[in-house]
């Protein structure tokens, strides 16, 4: 393909993704594909001979869009939103264009500078303290990660090799295996299932502590669980806190836990993959109190600040028990300035693409203010659809609408629930997941796509209702 023949195909798929976009709402949310839709409407090999452009783009209307669920339909309501805008969209061309591998400065300086800076503005955005931030030039700083569940990795791993070698300090003659395994890790057992997958894979015991009745971890329960396992001769010295659970969006007191993990010495990992991007607008910020007390944040732009995945915005205070622990330096990768961050001792795989360029973008094309917009518009809407619900006495909240997501349920048993979400997803308008809290099973109504208006609320309840009306 040369040159020409690229910026055809370029235009042409700006063209395809605009009009895709534009017309989404005439699509079915979900497919109704059955597996193994797709091998049939493909040769059995790779073509011998090239293809031109025009007849692969001819092919995604045949075969992939029918196969595709359309996470930004407005009328797709499940999980967490995964974000998506033009902006995001034309820095991920650019990055693919440069096409570098960020595993050093040198490698593409710009790479590495680029994400210092971003991660500071976006850090100053959320008013995180400035140990965080690369600009106070200590041990801290910002890197993009693919994932929350990366980041609680990474988190999980900083504080075992902190902890591990202080515990050899004390104990010198106990083999690490048997440290390793005293060590325990703390989190509500709402916590996302990521959380407890970063225990095993860090080879760590993680307990979950159970969440207070308002579905909050609380700085008592951590701290009663911790005080029992040091009797037990066990050596607590994790935590995450989650801010906006993936079952309910609940907020753990991160300020209480905070002060448990300074008074009993753990590492404190802050979790809020979806809620955090909230915290751009001041009045969501006092959920975050306490962050001056944790070690590491992660949120995700990549779910409700309109950068396409993937972007996870990690933050730590001190990054050097990764980098000593983990990092490697073999002779090809060293170059004249050692001491700038080489990235790929801030993560787990080795290379890394040029993400924060989508970052960049999305926060010169929206600024402040438009990114603010995006998320009050969106938790308005989730309060439009609470109130929808609260009208119609056949239905109850789980709890109350927190961010962009609603819990509700029909009054009744969770079989009725279960009943009505299945006949609400086959009828194809609106798509929808469950969640279920102690034995009781509810909807989660989550606005997810940009393009979401109050006729798309009105919508989404009208159809909850009217299937409510065939089940009685
Ligand atoms: N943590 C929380 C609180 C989440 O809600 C989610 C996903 O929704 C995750 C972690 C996992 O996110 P990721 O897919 O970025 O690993």
């Amino acid at each position: 393909m040369d040159t020409e023949e690229f910026k055809d195909f370029a235009q042409s798929m700006a063209e395809f993704i605009g009009n895709y976009l534009d017309n989404i709402r005439e699509r079915r949310v979900l497919p109704e594909v059955e597996p193994g839709y797709l091998r049939p409407l493909l040769p059995e090999t790779a073509p011998e001979d090239g293809e031109r452009w025009q007849a692969l783009m001819g092919d995604l209307e045949r075969v992939i869009m029918p196969g595709v669920t359309h996470w930004h339909h407005p009328q797709f309501h499940g999980y967490y939103p995964t974000a998506q805008s033009y902006p995001a969209i034309v820095a991920d061309m650019l990055s693919g264009g440069i096409a570098c591998i960020g595993i050093s400065w040198i490698t593409s300086p710009a790479c590495t500078e680029l994400e210092m800076v971003v991660l500071d503005w976006l850090g100053k955005m959320i008013d995180l303290p400035v140990e965080f931030l690369s600009c106070s030039n200590g041990k801290g700083g910002g890197v993009i990660q693919s994932t929350a569940s990366e980041s609680t990795l990474i988190a999980l791993l900083s504080a075992k090799a902190k902890y591990l070698s202080r515990a050899k300090e004390l104990e010198p003659d106990q083999p690490e295996g048997v440290l390793t395994s005293k060590l325990v890790g703390y989190c509500s057992d709402l916590a996302h299932t990521s959380v407890n997958r970063a225990g095993l894979l860090g080879g760590i015991k993680m307990r979950g502590v159970a969440a207070g009745d308002d579905y909050r971890l609380r700085g008592e329960a951590l701290r009663k669980a911790i005080r029992e396992d040091k009797e037990a001769g066990r050596i607590p010295f994790f935590a995450v806190a989650t801010l906006g659970t993936t079952v309910n969006c609940a907020f753990d007191d991160l300020d209480e836990i905070g002060t448990v993990c300074v008074e009993e010495d753990l590492w404190l990992h802050v979790d809020a993959a979806y809620a955090g991007a909230a915290f751009i607008c001041p009045e969501f910020r006092h959920l975050m109190r306490g962050i001056e007390k944790a070690d590491t944040f992660n949120f995700n732009p990549h779910k409700w600040m309109l950068v396409n995945f993937d972007s996870a915005a990690m933050w730590f205070k001190d990054a050097s028990y990764m980098i000593n622990t983990y990092g490697n330096d073999p002779v090809y990768l060293k170059h004249e300035h050692q001491g700038v961050p080489d990235y790929r001792h801030w993560q787990i795989p080795f290379g890394r693409r040029f993400r924060s360029l989508k970052l960049w973008f999305v926060l010169r094309i929206y600024g402040v203010k438009g990114l603010q917009a995006h998320i009050r518009k969106q938790v308005a809407l989730a309060k439009q659809f609470e109130g929808l619900v609260l009208q119609d006495n056949r239905f109850e909240l789980f709890c109350p609408a927190s961010m962009g997501l609603v819990c509700f349920r029909l009054k009744g048993s969770n079989e009725t629930n279960e009943l009505l979400l299945k006949k609400i997803n086959a009828n194809g308008k609106i798509y929808m997941v469950p969640s279920k809290i102690k034995e009781t099973y509810f909807l989660r109504m989550v606005v997810c796509s940009r393009f979401c208006q109050p006729t798309d609320m009105e919508l989404a309840f009208n159809e909850v209702s009217s299937i409510a009306s065939e089940l009685q």
